[in-house]
């Protein structure tokens, strides 16, 4: 059935081709049986037998020849058709010549293209049959392309990193491969095409060679996690150093302020208020180095703790009086009266956060004031604390610098005023893990403002 079928389409496709051949075949045949007709019919007549006819005979000679005519021009015209049909024919197949000639230039580029890349390309059948590699896999291979094909090689795996799947159906993941020029790093990329709908899926697989960037990637994070150890061992060390350093220190205090207590000279009295003020501003540096580690080591915890808005702000105002009429500045405190009486938080750390930022205003201001007012935030619940000064301001370039560990606007100024440049740092670390955030308007000479917004919902009970 198969067969005879095949034969009936070669035959047609045969008679398709040869119809022109046919055709002047069948003209040539028609002719040739006009003439030989004609020239049996004037034969005939010319018989002594015949009883010929010059009128019978004159009449059937014109029309023979004219049917010879018509066949004549019929096969001439048929001639010139095919003709014509031959040399676009012959045009076609030699458009179609090019093209075949540039399609196969342009396989023979791409193949080029493949096999000279960097890149490990290499195509397989279902079973892992090789079908395609280029010059770069022969190479890590360690083998000719004629091995490689046909074959079901694949590297020695040492290490599998990890594996993703694209939306596109593109597995992507890394090995450790054991290759011809030693261990390397190679980033895959794995991907199934159907070339035809017949055929199983050909996988088609495109390795980088990403040893260098691993490495320096491995590296990067050894050094990372070599980096963060030390500094934890550095946080501990100053929280324990820091620690120890209070308990003499504390002595010290004790002592001074039992020591002026007692008979003094006015000279001997002088000396111990030096020590008693020495130990007291070593002792808030240390308390400083305390938290600071404590902020490091991720051990700052906050309470949650009603308190009086009002007697926060007076204590502040208070604590600071002394300090600000020594300098002869005017301090005053505003407590907006839309905030609630009792709030929500860690008190202490508050306080401690207002009386840096004041303290400071009071450190850079030599004539004017400081001022302390608190009012709603611009969130539900929020409060914002702000402290202004008419002080020394702080330069555009330096606002953002000063909130870092140990960084001061300007290193003069810092020797004259004295200080570590830690205090905003740490004020900054125990705002943000309130939830809050630290905002500073400044130019220099014109003073500064400091804005504290914490959340600080209102009581609901009240705490003492
Ligand atoms: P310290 O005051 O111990 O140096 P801080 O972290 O509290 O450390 O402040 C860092 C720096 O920010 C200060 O040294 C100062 O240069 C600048 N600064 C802070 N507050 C003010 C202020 N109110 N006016 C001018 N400069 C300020």
């Amino acid at each position: 059935m198969g067969a005879s079928f095949r034969i009936r389409l070669r035959l047609r496709r045969f008679t398709r081709r040869h119809h022109t051949l046919f055709t002047i075949l069948r003209s040539a045949m028609i002719f040739m049986a006009g003439f030989g007709g004609a020239y049996g019919f004037i034969k005939a007549s010319l018989s002594e037998t015949s009883g010929y006819n010059p009128h019978a005979f004159a009449i059937g000679a014109s029309f023979l020849f004219a049917l010879a005519c018509v066949g004549l021009a019929t096969l001439s015209m048929r001639l010139r058709f095919m003709r014509k049909k031959m040399h676009k024919l012959a045009l076609h197949n030699e458009v179609l010549a090019d093209r075949n000639w540039e399609l196969q230039e342009a396989e023979q580029r791409a193949r080029s293209l493949f096999e000279q890349q960097g890149d490990l390309i290499v195509m397989r059948e279902s079973d892992g049959t090789i079908i395609f590699v280029n010059d770069a896999y022969c190479r890590m291979a360690g083998l000719d392309r004629e091995n490689l094909l046909g074959s079901q090689f694949s590297f020695d795996l040492l290490e599998q990193g990890d594996s993703a799947l694209e939306p596109s159906g593109t597995r992507v993941h890394d090995q450790r491969i054991d290759s011809a020029i030693g261990p390397r790093w190679i980033a895959w990329r794995e991907a199934l095409v159907r070339s035809d709908a017949g055929h199983p899926a050909v996988q088609h697989c495109v390795g980088r060679d990403v040893t260098d960037r691993t490495e320096t990637e491995r590296a990067l994070a050894e050094a990372r996690d070599q980096a963060n150890a030390a500094n934890r061992a550095k946080s501990r060390f100053l929280a324990m150093a820091s620690h120890e350093i209070r308990t003499p220190l504390n002595g010290i205090l004790g002592m001074s302020g039992l020591l002026l207590e007692t008979q003094l000279t006015p000279e001997q009295t002088t000396y111990a208020k030096a020590v008693r003020s020495s130990g007291e501003a070593l002792m808030s540096l240390i308390n400083e180095l305390l938290d600071y580690s404590k902020i490091e080591a991720g051990k700052l915890a906050l309470e949650a703790q009603p308190f009086a808005l009002t007697a926060l702000i007076e204590e502040i105002t208070e604590l600071l009086a002394p300090r600000a009429q020594g300098k002869q500045l005017e301090i005053a405190a505003y407590l907006d009266e839309r905030l609630p009486t009792w709030v929500t938080g860690d008190a202490a750390r508050l306080r401690q956060v207002l009386l840096n930022l004041a303290g400071n205003a009071i450190k850079f201001t030599s004539k004017g004031g400081v001022a302390l007012i608190a009012e709603p935030g611009i969130w539900p619940n929020e409060i914002s604390f702000q402290v202004r000064d008419t002080g020394i301001g702080i330069a555009a370039d330096a606002q953002e610098r000063i909130f870092r560990e140990f960084e001061q606007a300007d290193d003069s100024v810092a020797r004259s005023f004295g200080g570590t440049g830690l205090g905003l740092a740490i004020s900054d670390r125990i705002v943000k893990r309130m939830g809050g955030r630290i905002a500073l308007q400044s130019q220099p000479g014109a003073g500064s403002t400091f804005e504290v917004s914490v959340p600080l919902p209102p009581a609901l009970e009240r705490g003492e």
